[in-house]
Formats: structure tokens, sequence, C-alpha cells
């Protein structure tokens, strides 16, 4: 198993990384409050959204370079590093500027011609599920940023399209050590996305430690309610202190010789 460090964390290390954060970075206040409420958790990873790839072209779109210009701004003030997604080649050079891991997502991760440039930058890459692809498609897609040099990639499984109404998507468990052993990659579960529901956020975010998983990304928001993307499947900033708790104290029984 290769690792992945990023800033203090180190993805496939003996403890699960958290990464959280809101999904769309809206302003720089309420990505300020929930820097200060992570940092105080002592999570290192700050996720948010400033290129959105959003189902309907007539929602919330991110701030696109000025979502990032926060982000940086906001994680530096509390030593955090940066985590977000781009969508296309012509944005990867203001991600170099200011984003510590350069997230893939799910609908981007047929995006060839991206994940070949990805591989010839310098930055950690955090590669989704595509919710039609299989293990073997997530992981040749992995392939395309290797092979041009780039070795430091993480997978998050976020879950697969299926039948079932009453979730956003069907985490697939198995996919977890499928691919953290077939591919050799750390691999983190998103059961936010996996789910859409705020109510299973802490049972998958556990089922996937459980099989397995080097960490977890988590959406987070001080008001969800207000959310402008993706706020039904957000953990309100006031109680992800005890999810963070039970993540902890999973790993920690996962991993009786580390630190925690
Ligand atoms: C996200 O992480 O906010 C996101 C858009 O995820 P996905 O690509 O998995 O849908
Ligand atoms: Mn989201």
């Amino acid at each position: 198993m290769r690792s992945v460090r990023v800033g203090p964390e180190v993805f496939g290390g003996s403890d699960p990384v958290i990464v959280a954060g809101p999904c769309s970075v809206e302003n720089r206040d309420m990505l300020h409050q929930t820097a200060m409420v992570l940092s105080s958790l002592g999570i290192r990873l700050l996720r948010g959204g400033a290129y959105k790839p959003r189902t309907s072209p007539y929602t919330f779109q991110g701030l696109g370079r000025e979502g990032l210009e926060i982000l940086r701004a906001v994680a530096d003030e509390f030593g955090l590093s940066v985590v977000s997604e781009i969508m296309a080649v012509e944005q990867i050079a203001s991600s170099l500027e200011f984003v510590d891991m350069i997230q893939v997502g799910a609908r981007n991760m047929h995006n060839f011609p991206l994940l070949s440039a990805l591989g010839r930058t310098d930055r950690p890459i955090l590669l989704k599920r595509g919710f039609m692809a299989t293990v073997e498609e997530w992981l040749l897609a992995a392939e395309y940023v290797v092979k041009e040099g780039n070795e430091r990639v993480v997978l998050c499984e976020r879950g697969i399209r299926t039948f079932e109404p009453w979730t956003r998507n069907t985490l697939d468990v198995s996919a977890i050590p499928l691919a953290r052993n077939l591919g050799g990659y750390p691999v983190i579960v998103d059961p936010c996305h996996a789910s859409g529901r705020r109510d299973l956020i802490e049972p998958l975010a556990l089922a996937g430690l459980a099989a397995g998983a080097d960490g977890v990304m988590i959406e987070v928001h001080p008001d969800p309610d207000r959310a402008l993307s993706d706020g039904g499947q957000s953990v309100a900033l006031g109680e992800f202190g005890e999810l963070v708790a039970r993540i902890r104290s999973l790993g920690a029984r996962r991993n009786p010789t580390s630190g925690h």
C-alpha cells in the first residue's frame, strides 16, 4: 500500500484521516466559522467546492477562483490544508496556486485529458469513483494519473447509482477493500454523497472504516438548512464533534497500537 501525505496527514498511515468542510464555499464567513470548529477538533484537511459540478445548470455553480482564494486564506489562518475539486484542464493552473490536494469528482472520473494533465502536476489527487463506474474502471482512471508520473493518488468511494430511491446513491462497501487491495491506493469513504441523508452519515462512515477505509470525507455546514448545495447530507458544525469522536474511537479499536 502506498501512502500519500497531504500537509501533516498521511492517507494509508496508521490512523484514519478526516477531510471535512462544506459542499461549496459560499462566502468567507461560513468558511471561517467552519474552519475554526474543524481546527478546534484537530482536523487538518479542509474541503470546499469552488467549481461545482451541479446536476442543474440553474443552481449555484460555485464561486470559482474567488472560492479558491477564500479557501486558501481561511486555511492559512488556521494552518489547514485545502482539498478542492476542479472539472477541467483549464482550472488546473488556478488550483495549483491555491489547493494542496486536487479532487476529481464522480462526474469527471472518465475525463481522461483531465486525469492525464493532473498526472503531470506535483499535487496529490483525490479521485472519486464515478457513480456508474466499476472498480476496474476506477482503478484504470487512477492509472491515467500515475502513468504521467504522479503517484500520489487517493481514491474515494462515494456510492454508486442503484434502483434504491430512498438514498441518493448506494455505498459500495465491498469496493473499499477491493480497490485498496487490487490497486494499492489508499481509499477513503464519503458517506454524504453515498446516501444524501444526514441520518446515514455516521453508520456509513463507520461501515467504511470497518471495511478498511483510510479515512472519511464529510460535508459540514454552519447552518445546513440554508446551504446552497447538499445541505440535506451535511452535518451541522455543532454536532460534528460527536461524530469525530466516534470515528476516532473506531480508528483506535481498528489499530490498537496507534497514538489515539
Ligand atoms: C463533492 O464532493 O462535493 C462532489 C460533488 O462529489 P461527487 O463528485 O462524489 O458527486
Ligand atoms: Mn456535495
